[in-house]
């Protein structure tokens, strides 16, 4: 059984799905790792994976759907959390045809503002030194632009920068609405208000997953 959980960059959508591997039992399956670990493992489809990569294309959704099944093993009756798939109408009908071992049983909107998004991304520093991140105002360094733990210097990454923030949550927002759309179609789409502490989210979470039927 699936749960798919989308969100925007920024929406904090990696620190729930751990708690929810953590503390509710679900195994979390992100095909991003699962394409890595392929192409670290050089699998035949890793091999292949990493040859498209190589000449700068992105992996096709074919290539994506092998490792997603590969991933998703047999049935065995245990709660899937989805993450990082389905990206469009296509890969969702696609999943769809695992629907007697793997149905998607509800698709989660970790739902932030895209004015939250920006702050909360715009406002992140990296120490170039040791990776510690910060946050300008939420999680600041004590001194500003240096970091606690090692004494490096903290940097905005050309991502975060405002302006590329803004453009990575149009391309996210338009890929992504259809794929909610879908699954609204399909009566499995739910909001849940990514608003608040990690622990405040993460109750909501838990209230929106205590509705949904796994069979
Ligand atoms: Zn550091």
């Amino acid at each position: 059984m699936i749960v798919v959980l989308t969100g925007a960059p920024g929406a904090g959508k990696g620190t729930q799905a751990d708690l929810l591997a953590a503390k509710e039992g679900f195994r979390k399956v992100s095909t991003g790792d699962a394409l890595r670990k392929h192409v670290r493992m050089k699998s035949p489809i890793g091999l292949q994976a990493e040859a498209v990569m190589a000449r700068g294309e992105l992996v096709s959704d074919e290539i994506l759907f092998e490792i997603l099944r590969e991933e998703l093993g047999p049935d065995s009756g245990e709660r899937i959390l989805l993450d990082g798939y389905p990206r469009n109408v296509a890969q969702a009908k696609t999943l769809d045809s695992l629907k007697e071992t793997h149905p998607v049983v509800a698709a989660i909107h970790l739902d932030v503002d895209a004015g939250e998004l920006v702050n909360r991304l715009s406002g992140r520093r990296v120490c170039g030194n040791c990776g510690a991140t910060y946050h300008v105002t939420l999680t600041p360094s004590k001194t500003a632009g240096v970091c606690d733990k090692c004494g490096g210097l903290l940097q905005q990454r050309a991502d975060d920068r405002e302006d590329s923030v803004r453009t990575r949550l149009s391309v996210y927002e338009s890929t992504t609405k259809p794929v909610l759309e879908y699954y609204r179609g399909k009566g499995l789409y739910q909001r849940v208000d990514g608003l608040g502490s990690t622990e405040e989210v993460f109750g909501k979470l838990k209230g929106s997953l205590s509705g949904v039927k796994f069979r």
